[in-house]
């Protein structure tokens, strides 16, 4: 006999575990399957050690810059097992923090894979069970590609694990993950070749946030490879690695390859096939405004969705999702419109909004833009010159900002509350009407003419 509940979550990474112990915080009964580490894909192999290993890469430029501010320091070396026992340590304790939050909520845990015995029925560690609502919260995991010896290279998953630097790394794909791990591991001290299939990483986002990345990843002496597929890897009697491109070239020694070509939705496992459950060609589960899947009390959140793949967006969609069922708030639902991202890349970006070119492609003369290029006062006195660019993308004759975007120095931590700004509908006016804060990077936004 299936064991009832009001609520079934499978999945405990971000988004799951934000609804389940919030419909538990209303007093729903909650189980929530989790088969691997508790916190999913951000904790344990996403945004927690990449900020970490983002961090330590900032830490090197610092260095290297000190000299620059009239220090004399020597360094005598980096030790990355050493920072990488710590950063385990860190997430193990993230881990027992969140099995406890979720005791303390009242969430029953069970570390089990779940799979749909029907459109009602979930089965997990030789049980059943059925509840009025279930949650689909299963996140989603790296794609690899079909070519021979692909199996040869690692995906972010094997970055995290990797125990030392590696020497020689090719990266390939041109996303969040490629450009942020490439710089990571350049800023590190690895040589880093990163395939770009066309011209440019990040290629969805305005062009002067790519430009300015891809500038600094020349600077920073990054092999640059345009244009460029690989189309076989080889693995060399000593373990180092030969790269076939589609232009013909062999290129030998590699010690690492990490494909960062994308994420494909956790959905093969799921029994889903036993359901009508239905999910898009390539296996998402789309879902309505209030994350509804096509099957009545059947719901899905984060990555799984297809939609904005961030962590925050996970938390969100799974608390209001939570509120809707739980809490009688019968309209609550998360707004995707003008989510704010970080890139942490080399300098990092801050965007919210549109474009440039997505706002004069749907637009046209109606868009007026203003864009600011300067060296941040950090470079002062320093002989590397970093360039920052600021751009508002403003709409109609009030000029309202459907478009923020930063790219250089604190450009991560100065675009949350541009996003506040641009959320609630400010105006170019309004941007100017706030007085500077003098000297920072993030003044210009408000100085722009
Ligand atoms: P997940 O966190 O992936 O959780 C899904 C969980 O479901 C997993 O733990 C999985 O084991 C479990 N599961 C799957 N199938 C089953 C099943 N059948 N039964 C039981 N359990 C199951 N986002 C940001 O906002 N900022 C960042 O800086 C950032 N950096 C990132 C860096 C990397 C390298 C990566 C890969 C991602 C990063 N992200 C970042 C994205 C972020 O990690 C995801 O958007 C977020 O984790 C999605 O949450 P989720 O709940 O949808 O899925
Ligand atoms: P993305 O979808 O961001 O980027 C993958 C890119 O790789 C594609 O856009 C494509 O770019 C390129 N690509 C695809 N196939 C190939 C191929 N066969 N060969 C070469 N290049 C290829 O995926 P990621 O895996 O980088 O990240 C997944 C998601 O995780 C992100 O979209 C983001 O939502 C989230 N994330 C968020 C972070 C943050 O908040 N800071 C950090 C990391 C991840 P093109 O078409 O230009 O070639």
């Amino acid at each position: 006999m299936a064991k009832h509940f009001n609520y079934l979550v499978i999945g405990g990474g971000s988004g799951g575990i934000a609804s389940a112990r919030r419909a538990a915080e209303y007093g729903a009964s909650v189980v929530l399957f989790e088969d691997g580490a508790i916190g999913g894909t951000c904790v344990n192999v996403g945004c927690v050690p990449k900020k970490v290993m983002w961090s330590t890469s900032r830490i090197a430029e610092f260095l290297h810059d000190a000299k620059g501010y009239g220090f004399d320091v020597t360094v005598n070396g980096f030790s990355w097992p050493d920072l990488k026992s710590r950063r385990d340590a860190y997430i193990t304790r993230l881990n027992g923090i969140y099995d406890r939050n979720l005791a303390n909520s009242k969430v029953e845990q069970v570390n089990a894979r779940a799979r749909f015995v029907d459109d009602k029925t979930v089965e997990a560690g030789g049980e059943r069970y059925t509840a009025d609502h279930i949650l689909i919260a299963t996140g989603g995991f790296p794609t690899w590609p079909d070519i021979p010896g692909a199996e040869h290279g690692i995906s972010s998953d094997g970055f995290f694990e990797l125990e030392d630097r590696p020497a020689k790394v090719a990266v390939v794909g041109a996303g969040y993950i490629a450009a942020e791990l490439a710089g990571v591991l350049q800023g590190l001290g690895s040589d880093v070749s990163l395939f770009l299939r066309k011209d440019s990483v990040l290629r969805s986002f305005d062009s002067d946030l790519q430009e300015v990345v891809m500038e600094n990843m020349a600077e920073m002496g990054m092999d640059l490879r345009r244009q460029t597929q690989l189309t076989a890897i080889e693995k060399q009697g000593d373990g180092s690695l030969t790269l076939t491109t589609d232009a013909g070239d062999t290129l030998a020694g590699y010690d690492c390859l990490i494909w960062a070509i994308g994420r494909a939705p956790a959905t093969e496992d799921l029994g889903l096939e036993q359901t009508g459950i239905k999910t898009d060609a390539r296996g998402f589960i789309p879902t309505d405004d209030f994350q509804n899947t096509n099957v009545a009390n059947v719901h899905a959140v984060g990555d799984v969705t297809g939609r904005d793949a961030l962590t925050p967006v996970a938390i969100a969609a799974g608390r209001k999702l939570s509120d809707r069922l739980f809490d009688k708030q019968s309209d609550a639902r998360l707004e995707y419109e003008n989510i704010a991202t970080v890139i942490f890349t080399h300098p990092p970006i801050g965007t919210v909004g549109v474009s440039e070119e997505q706002a004069r492609a749907e637009h046209g003369d109606a868009v007026k833009v203003y864009r600011s290029r300067f060296v941040n006062m950090y470079f002062a006195v320093l002989e590397r010159k970093q360039p920052t660019v600021c751009k508002l993308i403003c709409l109609g004759p009030e000029e309202k900002v459907i478009g923020c975007h930063v790219v250089g120095e604190a450009a991560d931590e100065i675009i949350q509350g541009f996003a506040v700004a641009v959320r609630m509908g400010a105006t170019k006016a309004d941007f100017d009407r706030t007085v500077a804060i003098h000297p920072t990077a993030g003044e210009e936004l408000v100085t722009m003419r």
